[in-house]
């Protein structure tokens, strides 16, 4: 499988999890609202009805009649009501508001039962499928032959006289029964409306965190696909650098071997070239160990106070042989006050010889390479100047990947890798600093190192060391 199609496929699969996994939260989200919502409306519902029984209740109990055929009375109380097994002739006009007090009479129906639970009155817009006989439970919901729902609430309804015969012992509990219902009509149709809702916007949103899914995923794979090309593109450099000088070790080889005895004065001389081919691969080899090492930060050892001033100095002297070599002006100017960083000698060491190193290399005979040190705001500066072929703007990023030269065949000739300024980088990221450059072609090169200092720190403490 190649590498595109296990991308997409990769990225495939985290968008579907995504967007399953996101679902299932919509899902469970969406119907935690609507059981939420159905249950407060429900809850509102049955507040409203208890609390209108609530009323009629208080309302009606102090006028009830004691006797067992109150027909006249309730017929008084209550004359928008119809009186059972009597002509139900109760109109709009006659209805008296302050009586019951409910204000939506379509919605709402009343019904009296007596103390055995036989119907003596009922609102006339009841449903018409109620039975005469009385349901004691407090709560009841019921459907209708043409579908509609009704919700009712029972609840006991004591006279004056009740309360005074409470105590004797044939007395009945109670003078009768209030029922009072609703149509849930409303109730379901905002229940419906929830549901359309929900039904509609449910696929749309799950259609929408698809396809941002699938493009958050690609966002995701980005990076991983680019380290990846990166990977692929280091691993074909580094087999191509080491093909170079492996073909060349084998072709010199194979001539020794090739050689006439009459010919073997020439053998030193091409042992020479395999050391050297052999010197070249090992050194591109440690170099690459190097690199890695740096990235997986493996056994790094804790960061130690280095003096950079004893460091810049040692490395110019040691760097003035090569260059004079190559009639090449090599100075330092170093800060008189001492400048510490942080940081691993070995590396710091290696991180300011490369580029000490490079700029000799690029720089044609009788030119300048200046080094100094200096540090500003707690930054220490390091700066490697030369006079040398310079570097076009277009290069000056790429200089710093692995295995880059410009010109390659120019830096072949010096020997160079392509390792130097990558290794250089590197170093330098890991003692949190950064790297640099300003170059002009045919003018020279400006590399600056910047390295958090911690100065003050070794002051201190030298002072608190000399009190
Ligand atoms: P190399 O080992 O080939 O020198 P580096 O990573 O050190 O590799 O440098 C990468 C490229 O940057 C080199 O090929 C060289 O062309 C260019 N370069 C580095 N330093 C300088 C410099 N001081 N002046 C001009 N070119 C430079």
């Amino acid at each position: 499988m190649n590498s595109y199609s296990l991308f997409r496929r990769s990225r495939l699969r985290l968008a579907f999890w995504y967007a399953g996994v996101m679902g299932v939260i919509l899902s469970v989200l969406g119907f935690g609202i609507y059981r939420a919502m159905m249950q407060a409306n429900w809850a509102a519902m049955e507040r409203e009805i208890e609390s209108i029984a609530g009323t009629l209740h208080d309302s009606v109990e102090p006028l009830l009649p004691a006797s067992e055929a109150p027909i006249a009375v309730l017929r008084q109380i209550f004359p928008d009501l119809c009186l059972s097994e009597q002509p139900c002739n109760a109109t709009p006009t006659l209805i008296q508001r302050h009586t019951i007090g409910i204000s939506d009479r379509s919605t709402y129906y009343i019904r009296l039962f007596n103390h055995q639970g036989h119907l003596l009155a009922f609102s006339p817009n009841q449903p018409l499928a109620l039975p005469n006989t009385l349901n004691r439970s407090s709560w009841q919901t019921f459907r209708t032959v043409n579908g509609i729902r009704y919700h009712q609430f029972t609840t006991i309804l004591h006279s004056a006289k009740d309360h005074h015969q409470a105590n004797e012992p044939n007395a009945h509990p109670s003078w009768g029964y209030l029922q009072i219902g609703r149509t849930l009509e409303p109730f379901d149709a905002e229940t419906r409306r929830i549901q359309w809702i929900l039904a509609i916007g449910f696929p749309i949103s799950l259609l929408l965190v698809a396809v941002s899914s699938w493009w958050l995923s690609g966002l995701a794979m980005q990076p991983i696909y680019q380290s990846y090309q990166q990977q692929q593109q280091f691993t074909a450099n580094a087999a191509h650098e080491l093909r170079s000088p492996l073909a060349s070790l084998l072709a010199t080889v194979e001539a020794i071997l090739r050689l006439p005895t009459s010919s073997q004065h020439d053998v030193p001389m091409m042992l020479q070239t395999v050391e050297r081919q052999g010197r070249r691969l090992s050194h591109l080899i440690a170099d690459l160990l190097f690199l890695t090492s740096l990235e997986q930060n493996s056994g790094a050892k804790p960061f130690q106070p280095c003096c950079l001033n004893d460091l810049v100095s040692d490395l110019t002297e040691e760097f003035l042989e090569l260059a004079s070599a190559s009639d090449i002006h090599l100075t330092s100017q170093i800060s008189n006050s001492e400048i510490y960083v942080l940081g691993h000698e070995s590396q710091l060491y290696r991180l300011v010889s490369n580029l000490i190193a490079n700029a000799i290399q690029y720089t044609p005979t009788g030119g300048h390479v200046m080094v100094s040190l200096e540090s500003h705001d707690r930054t220490a500066y390091v700066t490697v100047q030369d006079t040398g072929i310079g570097i076009a703007p277009s290069e000056q990023t790429r200089i710093f990947d692995r295995f880059y030269r410009v010109e390659s065949d120019r830096s072949r000739k010096t020997g160079g890798t392509g390792l130097g300024l990558a290794i250089a980088q590197a170093i330098v990221f890991h003692h949190q600093g950064q790297l640099l450059v300003k170059s002009e072609v045919g003018v020279g090169s400006l590399f600056t190192i910047y390295l958090p200092c911690i100065h003050d720190l070794i002051i201190s403490l030298k002072a608190e060391s000399r009190s």
